[in-house]
This record gives C-alpha cells, sequence and structure tokens, in this order.
C-alpha cells in the first residue's frame, strides 16, 4: 500500500499537539525534526509540500547527494544526528545548520574552525548517553559539565542543549526516566554556563516514544517511520 506522508504527517502533528497539550506546555513548544535517511529526494519534496521544512540525516554522502537534487527548494533546514568521524567535520560545518550529535571536544573543534564565515554559527546539541551500557555514542553523563564548558567557548558554535537516543527496547517508565535525567542535565547546564538562555533545546523522542518525551521537556522530536513508513533495511 502507497504511503501517504501527508496522512502521516497529520496523525504525528496531532500526537505532538495532544502530548503537548497533556504536558502542560505551550503549543508550538514542540518542533518536528522529519528523519529523512535512506529517504529520496522525492520523499523529502512530498514533505515539504507538507509544511515540513527540518530534515535530519545520519549518513554525510547520501545527504549531499540528496542536497545537490534539491537545491531549488527554499529555506530548507538541515540537521545532521548521526555519528561523526573527523574526516566528515568539514562536509558537515559547510552544509548543515544542527548538529545534535556532538560528544567530544575534539569534533566541535574542528566543526567550529571549520565552520565558514558567510554562514552564522553552527547549532550544536551535545549527545549524551543517558542509559550507560546500551550504546556507545553519547558522552558519558559525569563528563558532559566539563564538556559543555569547554564547548561554550568555541566561537563558531552556538551549544543549545542536549541529544539523546535511549535504548527503545525499554519499558516506558525506563525511557520517561532516561528523558528526565537529560532535562535534568540541561537545567544543571543552565545554571553552570553564562549563556542559558541560548540553552533551549532537548532533542528527544522518535516515532515509538514521542510523547514520553515531550511529557519530560522535548523541544525536538525526531521522527522518521511514523512520518516515511518502515524504513528498507540497511546493508
Ligand atoms: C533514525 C533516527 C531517528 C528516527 O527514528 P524513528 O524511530 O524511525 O522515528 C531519530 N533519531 C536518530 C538519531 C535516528 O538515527
Amino acid at each position: 500500500m502507497a504511503i501517504s506522508i501527508a496522512d502521516n504527517l497529520g496523525s504525528v502533528t496531532r500526537r505532538i499537539q495532544k502530548a503537548t497539550m497533556a504536558a502542560g506546555r505551550e503549543p508550538g513548544a514542540v518542533r518536528l525534526l522529519a528523519v529523512s535517511k535512506t529517504r529520496s529526494s522525492d520523499d523529502i519534496r512530498a514533505a515539504v509540500s507538507e509544511g515540513v521544512h527540518a530534515f535530519g540525516e545520519n549518513y554525510l554522502q547520501e545527504v549531499l547527494d540528496k542536497m545537490a537534487e534539491l537545491q531549488d527548494v527554499p529555506e530548507l533546514e538541515w540537521h545532521f544526528i548521526g555519528p561523526i568521524q573527523s574526516n566528515k567535520t568539514r562536509a558537515i560545518a559547510e552544509h548543515f545548520d544542527w548538529v545534535h550529535s556532538v560528544d567530544r571536544l575534539k569534533i566541535a573543534k574542528r566543526l567550529s574552525d571549520q565552520r565558514p564565515d558567510t554562514l552564522p554559527a553552527l547549532n550544536i546539541c551535545i549527545q549524551v548517553n543517558v542509559d550507560g551500557e546500551a550504546s556507545k555514542a553519547g558522552c558519558a553523563p559525569d563528563e558532559l559539565p566539563e564538556l559543555a564548558r569547554q564547548l561554550a567557548t568555541l566561537p563558531r558554535l552556538c551549544l543549545r542543549g542536549l541529544m539523546a537516543i535511549p535504548d527503545p527496547d525499554q519499558s516506558d517508565a525506563q525511557l520517561q526516566h532516561s528523558f528526565k535525567t537529560l532535562a535534568e542535565a540541561l537545567k544543571a547546564m543552565r545554571a553552570d554556563l553564562p549563556q542559558a538562555e541560548a540553552l533551549d533545546t532537548l532533542s528527544m523522542g522518535m516515532s515509538g516514544d514521542l510523547e514520553l518525551a515531550i511529557k519530560e521537556g522535548a523541544t525536538w522530536v525526531r521522527i522518521g517511520t511514523a512520518l516515511f513508513g518502515e524504513r528498507p533495511a540497511k546493508s
């Protein structure tokens, strides 16, 4: 059966609105990041025609190809959300508006050094490994305060907040605990750093758990499957 991005967007938007209201948060407090990894540029065009403008991608070469195909589409906002190798930082610094997955100083320094002067500072979230063993990506919670202090001084980055990808196979209670841990870490960062005002971002929640994340304060939810359908297995 053909997937209707318009229908899916309608139901995702309703889920976001309902969860935002239930949490007693402002309408519009939660923004949708459409995760378009493995999707074609035509899928992205279809989402754009329904009013989506922010897209999250994980694989650099794939997204550079799609950016080239989408040059005629105005006002697209690109977010890098995947693991970052050193040799990819220049292209990321040159082509993206946001990076959600910074988890070490070396990568942050390269992104700052390589961000072109003609572009505004690159928006950054630090990825935190909120559930320990389950994943290797993300900085350890006890290393976060020091990393945040160092990152906050880099001139061509704008530190905006935190991102996490908790293990989706956990119980709802465990997931909610992970989201709460991230929200509390952001609060501590705001108390610790001079630029508290800019620290307005919690990137957390995906297709299966966006309600729990919004309850705990998500400001970006990163939605792939619920918008574009099941992803083909990556070979
Ligand atoms: C793939 C991906 C998503 C989207 O996940 P869905 O479950 O398909 O909504 C969100 N965040 C990151 C970092 C991803 O890699």
